[in-house]
């Protein structure tokens, strides 16, 4: 479904990314694991057109995207919830997900935020709330669901548990899962590399801005250079 080949990126003379590769086959999982700084954020970027490689293949659904403009690739149904979450902490909730169907037609938006709220039913609770005021978790899966607002075929997530609580986290992993069986085809960007490996049909490791090791969740799980770097074992 999408294909990521060569990709090189940089900002102003730094180079961040030099070659990066992978592909995400439809309706799957495919997490990208890797240390601070190893090149995942600014991949979900460039795949999000905030970025424009300089150079490289980025093909989704038989289409090149890349140079294509970040509203163009929300339409092409490609959607990016940032690290961070980045909600608008003096809109409600419900504004918040507005925002997510801001790119698409107005048909559709009131089954869609229905579906979100079935996913999330805390959000649909607090729908008149300000986004400022919920919790961390509770933000990440308004930010999750802001997502969904924008019928994504496929979903990037960055760093969702960053900075949640265990129970959170554990919640926040179902959830991922639980979109994907709705048949939305999941890029994973995460630290937590037990736990995304745990969920993902396939893995790469970035390392200093390369696609390094490729394999299936398990494959990954089982492999010592994987076991020793990133899950301390
Ligand atoms: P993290 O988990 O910290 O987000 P990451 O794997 O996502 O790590 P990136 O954020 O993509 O890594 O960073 C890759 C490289 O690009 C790093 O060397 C980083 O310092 C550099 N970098 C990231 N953003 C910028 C920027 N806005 N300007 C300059 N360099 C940047």
């Amino acid at each position: 479904m999408l294909h990521v080949r060569n990709l090189e990126v940089a900002y102003g003379r730094l180079q961040a990314l030099w070659d990066v590769s992978f592909e995400v086959p439809r309706g799957k999982i495919v997490a990208l694991i890797g240390a601070n700084g190893a090149g995942k954020t600014t991949t979900l970027k460039t795949l999000a057109g905030l970025l424009v490689p300089k150079a490289g293949i980025i093909e989704f659904e038989g289409r090149r995207l890349d140079g294509s403009s970040p509203a163009r690739i929300v339409r092409a149904g490609l959607v990016l919830v940032p690290e961070g979450r980045r909600l608008f902490p003096e809109m409600t909730v419900e504004d918040n997900l507005l925002m997510g169907a801001y790119a698409t037609p107005k048909a559709g938006r009131p089954e869609r935020l229905e579906r979100v709220y079935t996913i999330f039913p805390r959000a649909r609770e607090r729908r008149r709330q300000l986004a400022g005021t919920l919790s961390g978790g509770e933000q990440q899966m308004v930010a999750i669901g802001r997502g969904l607002m924008a019928d994504p075929s496929v979903l990037m997530l960055d760093e969702p548990s960053l900075g949640l609580a265990p129970l959170m986290v554990e919640e926040m992993f179902g959830v991922v899962t639980e979109i994907n069986a709705t048949g939305v085809t999941v890029l994973l960007v995460e630290q937590n590399t037990q736990h995304s490996l745990r969920i993902a049909h396939r893995g790469y490791v970035v390392e200093a801005g390369r696609t390094v090791l490729a394999g299936t969740g398990q494959e990954l799980l089982r492999n010592d250079e994987v076991r020793r770097a990133y899950l301390g074992l």
